[in-house]
C-alpha cells in the first residue's frame, strides 16, 4: 500500500462530533459555526475568525474584504497553490509575481520592495511549508505604500513567529482545513484578522454581500423581513457538519504540531549525511508546525528520484509549479524566467510524506528508498 505525502487523522471523538451534528437542528448556519469559530480566533490570537468553504473561498473572500479590485496591483509568491494568485486576479487585479528566499522559499521583502507601486493594493506571501514568512519585513515595506499584507496560512496555523501565533501578524491571513492540511474539516477554510472589520467584510462577501444590521443599511426603514446587497457576491458557508469535524480536530492541534515535530527530526537525522539533499531550514525566531517535509535535490535528478519514489510505493508531490507557468497565466502574458530563486526552488523539489499517523516504520521505508535513490 502507497504512503501519500499527507493525509488526514480521524479518531472517534471527531466522528461523534459529526454524528451529533446530524441528530441535532442545524446541518448549517447554526451554533458549531460560531464555536468553530471562536476556537480558531483562540489558537490565531484574533478577535474574530470567518469560516468558510474552503482555503480558496478564504483567499477570495480576504482580497473581497480587502477591496481589491480592477486597477489594482497584488504582488503574490509564484511559490505556491495557484488560488493565492487566481483569486486576486479574478476579482480584477492585476497579480505581479515577486521572488522568494533561496532557503525558506518564502516571498522575499527585498524582492517585494522591488516590484511594489503605488497601484499596490495587496501583498500576498505564503508560509511555505509552514515556515512563517518573514512577516515583520514585509509588513515594512507594505506600510510604506500603505499596501495591506495578507498571509496564505493554508500550511501554517499553530506555527509561531517571534512568539506569535500565525492569525493575527499580517493584515488578514487565510487558513484552509483540505485532508492534506494540519487540521481539516473534509473541506474548510478560515479569515482571521487583528481588524475585526476586515473579519465581517469576509464574512459578508462569504454570505452573498447580505447586510441584516439594521443600522449599516442603505434603506433601513423596511420592515423586519428585509436585508439588503450593496456589493454582488458568492455563498462560500461551511456547514456545521464540517464545522464540528473541524472544531474537534482543532482540539487536538497541538497533539498534531508535536507529531509533525517528531516526525521532522527523524527526517533530519536520517537524512542530514546525504550530500546531495537539501533539507529544509528552521530560522529561530520561528516554531513551524511543520505541513511539509521539503527536500532538494539536483535538478537534473529530480525526476529520476521521483519516478523511482513513486514506484517504490513513497507517493512524493512537487511543491509547486511555478504559478505564472501554468498556460492560464501564460495566456496573460507572463513569461517564464521572471522568479529564477523560485524556478530553481521548484526543479530541485521533492516534498516527502508528513502527517501526524505518519509511522516509523513508514517513515523509515521513505528514508531507506530516498537514499537508495540517491545512491
Ligand atoms: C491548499 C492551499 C490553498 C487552497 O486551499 P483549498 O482549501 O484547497 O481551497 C491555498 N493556498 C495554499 C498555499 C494551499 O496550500
Amino acid at each position: 500500500m502507497a504512503i501519500p505525502y499527507g493525509r488526514q487523522s480521524i479518531d472517534e471523538s471527531d466522528v461523534q462530533a459529526v454524528v451529533e451534528v446530524l441528530h441535532g437542528d442545524w446541518l448549517t448556519t447554526g451554533p458549531k459555526v460560531t464555536s468553530f469559530e471562536r476556537a480558531i480566533a483562540a489558537t490565531a490570537g484574533t478577535p474574530d475568525a470567518a469560516v468558510v468553504s474552503n482555503g480558496t473561498a478564504a483567499l477570495h473572500c480576504a482580497y473581497a474584504a480587502l477591496g481589491v479590485g480592477p486597477g489594482d496591483e497584488v504582488v503574490v509568491t509564484p511559490l505556491t497553490f495557484v488560488a493565492t494568485a487566481a483569486t486576486a486576479t479574478l476579482l480584477g487585479a492585476s497579480v505581479v509575481f515577486a521572488d522568494v528566499e533561496e532557503d525558506t522559499g518564502n516571498l522575499d521583502p527585498r524582492a517585494v520592495a522591488a516590484a511594489i507601486t503605488e497601484r499596490t493594493k495587496a501583498v500576498a506571501a505564503v508560509d511555505f511549508a509552514g515556515h512563517p514568512a518573514e512577516i515583520d519585513e514585509l509588513l515594512d515595506v507594505t506600510r510604506a505604500v500603505g499596501a495591506a499584507l495578507l498571509e496564505d496560512a493554508a500550511h501554517s496555523i499553530a506555527s509561531t513567529y517571534r512568539g506569535m501565533p500565525v492569525g493575527g501578524l499580517a493584515d488578514v491571513t487565510t487558513f484552509s482545513f483540505f485532508p492534506t492540511k494540519n487540521l481539516t474539516s473534509g473541506e474548510g477554510g478560515a479569515v482571521v484578522s487583528p481588524d475585526a472589520g476586515i473579519v465581517e467584510r469576509a464574512r459578508r462577501y462569504a454570505h452573498h454581500g447580505t447586510v441584516r444590521d439594521r443600522t449599516a443599511m442603505r434603506y433601513p426603514a423596511e420592515g423586519d423581513w428585509y436585508y439588503e446587497v450593496e456589493q454582488l457576491a458568492l455563498n462560500y458557508r461551511l456547514p456545521d457538519v464540517l464545522c464540528a469535524l473541524g472544531e474537534s480536530q482543532l482540539a487536538r492541534i497541538h497533539a498534531f504540531k508535536a507529531r509533525r515535530s517528531d516526525i521532522f527530526e527523524r527526517y533530519v537525522d536520517g537524512l542530514s549525511d546525504v550530500d546531495e539533499l537539501r533539507l529544509p531550514t528552521r530560522r529561530a525566531h520561528t516554531d513551524p508546525m511543520w505541513h511539509l517535509f521539503p527536500v532538494r535535490v539536483p535538478a537534473e535528478r529530480r525526476r529520476a528520484v521521483f519516478e523511482r519514489l513513486r514506484e517504490r510505493g513513497v507517493n512524493v508531490q512537487v511543491n509547486y509549479v511555478p504559478v505564472y507557468w501554468h498556460p492560464a497565466y501564460a495566456d496573460l502574458g507572463y513569461r517564464r524566467g521572471q522568479c529564477p530563486v523560485a524556478e530553481q526552488y521548484y526543479r530541485e523539489e521533492i516534498s516527502l510524506p508528513m502527517y501526524a499517523d505518519l509511522s516509523a516504520a513508514d517513515q523509515d521505508y521513505v528514508i531507506e528508498t530516498l537514499r537508495g535513490a540517491l545512491e
